[in-house]
């Protein structure tokens, strides 16, 4: 909790729980952690978790669950239609977004899936603080196109700007009147942007991109999956959420919107997602797809337990010590790193910590996947695996040529409630001898690219043999050392 003070501690971020499940981890040889990689076609996806010490790969469904969650599991109503646990999940989202209906889908993309499909028209233009990857691709699937409308300090990856996710107001009414309100069916806010580092828009932004949409009649649709980070940063940050609760930071900002989605992967600890609108005709239009894509309207394709679980993380992510741990321990694996040097997104954010690729190893060539490449030698020399976020993720240009990202990064995601400090240690020592030994890091290239987000399952191998280098220099520094 942030307002804790120590005697001789400077910084710690402490933990509001205490661990009653462990699970065995396996630190293997770093021979065989290079052998892996390769097998993997130096895509950190395509590692087996079980070899895998830390597993940074993405806060999405890796979250720890509570004890009352866990408890609720237990008394799941398993019916196909009308079950008494669909009654209570849609009673506990009713309750933290305060609007009434409720469409339950299997996981974030999949309202990403249902919201394009009923929404997104040919030729039609939908403005986003920041685009996110499975959002993106559905919306262009409908034969739309995205426009990020993010202010020009969201990318400066060195700062102190407090909400880099934050939408550029007038970018937002010059579009508008650039492409006519008809042809924008909507205007998105993701919450926590995702891409960007998980960087929180404050509350002043919702409610003035929400008087924009207003003006002009547009819907206003917010992405919450990453709220729960946002609205810690809403709190410790934004001078007038100060003495709100949680809770009501999240009321304010779901206020602002007709559309809300979001996935219990992340906001819920769980597994699952949904819609939420206050509008019956937008209910109406949006149900009739539910049982089509997802399941019948009273589950929507989650499991009864995992849907009894939401609804208790729902609960929890009103209660600050919940969801600080996430947000307050990256502040300090940040820290850390930046008594190395080494270079991070700052000020950090939710979801992870991200490292600038561009500048960690800025010899190796734009187009030969730098992020993708630092991530491949972060599991080779730590095995923790975190995932590529940069040139790689993004699709090529129409010519065929990379479409180089505005920001390389790679995120070392940290699932909530999950990891220790010394486990932020142990990554954060190694990342420093890393970082001494940079120039050994060289480019990959593609032996297998997919056509559609080629980061998933792609597979490249190096373009040198630069990881046996890496690997030779660590057994001189570390000898037999895992
Ligand atoms: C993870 C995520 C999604 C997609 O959710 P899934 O449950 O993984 O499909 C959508 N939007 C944002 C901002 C996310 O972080």
């Amino acid at each position: 909790m942030s307002d804790i003070k120590f005697y001789k501690e400077k910084h710690l971020p402490l933990e509001m729980h205490k661990v009653r499940i462990v699970q065995k981890l396996n630190l293997l040889p770093i021979e065989k952690r290079l052998e892996n990689i390769s097998k993997a076609g130096n895509n950190t996806f395509l590692l087996r978790n079980k070899d895998v010490y830390l597993d940074m790969l993405t806060d999405s469904g890796t979250n720890a669950m509570s004890d009352r969650q866990l408890g609720a599991m237990m008394i799941a109503d398993d019916s196909y239609a009308g079950s008494e646990t669909f009654y209570r999940m849609e009673k506990a989202v009713q309750n933290f977004f305060g609007k009434e209906y409720f469409l339950p889908a299997h996981q974030g993309r999949a309202c990403e899936h249902i919201l394009a499909k009923s929404l997104v028209k040919e030729g039609d233009v939908v403005p986003m603080n920041y685009h996110f990857t499975t959002t993106k691709t559905h919306i262009n699937l409908q034969g739309g196109r995205v426009e990020e409308l993010y202010k020009d300090k969201a990318i400066e990856l060195v700062s102190d700007e407090p909400f880099k996710g934050d939408m550029d107001l007038v970018k937002l009414e010059n579009l508008i009147n650039e492409v006519g309100a008809e042809h924008i069916p909507f205007v998105r806010i993701e919450m926590g942007t995702n891409l960007i580092g998980g960087q929180p828009v404050s509350l002043q932004n919702v409610e003035d991109v929400s008087s924009i949409c207003k003006k002009y009649n547009i819907p206003l649709m917010i992405d919450a999956s990453l709220i729960t980070d946002n609205l810690y940063f809403n709190k410790v940050r934004e001078e007038r959420c100060k003495d709100m609760s949680i809770h009501e930071i999240a009321l304010a900002i779901s206020k602002c919107a007709d559309i809300i989605y979001f996935s219990a992967r992340k906001l819920g600890s769980a597994k699952g997602g949904g819609i939420v609108v206050d509008s019956k005709e937008y209910f109406d239009n949006m149900k009739e797809l539910i049982p089509v894509y997802e399941g019948f309207l009273t589950y929507g394709g989650m499991s009864t337990r995992e849907m009894e679980a939401v609804a208790i993380g729902l609960e929890e992510a009103c209660d600050i010590d919940m969801i600080s741990h996430g947000p307050e321990f990256i502040e300090e694996f940040g820290r850390i790193l930046q008594e190395y040097n080494i270079p991070i997104v700052t000020p950090t954010g939710g979801l992870g910590l991200h490292i600038n690729a561009r500048e960690f190893v800025g010899h190796v060539k734009e187009t030969e996947f730098q992020s993708a490449a630092l991530a491949s030698a972060i599991y080779i020399v730590s095995g923790a695996r975190g995932m590529e976020r940069g040139t790689l993720s993004e699709e090529k240009n129409p010519d065929g040529s990379e479409h180089i990202a505005s920001c390389e990064l790679v995120r070392l995601a940290l699932p909530r409630r999950v990891f220790t400090l010394s486990q932020i240690r142990y990554i954060a020592d190694r990342l420093a001898w890393l970082y001494d030994n940079r120039h050994l890091i060289g480019g990959l290239r593609f032996t297998e690219e997919p056509k559609v987000m080629r980061f998933f399952i792609g597979r490249l191998e190096p373009t040198s043999d630069w990881q046996e280098k890496l690997v030779a220099k660590f057994k001189e520094d570390f000898g037999d050392s895992l």
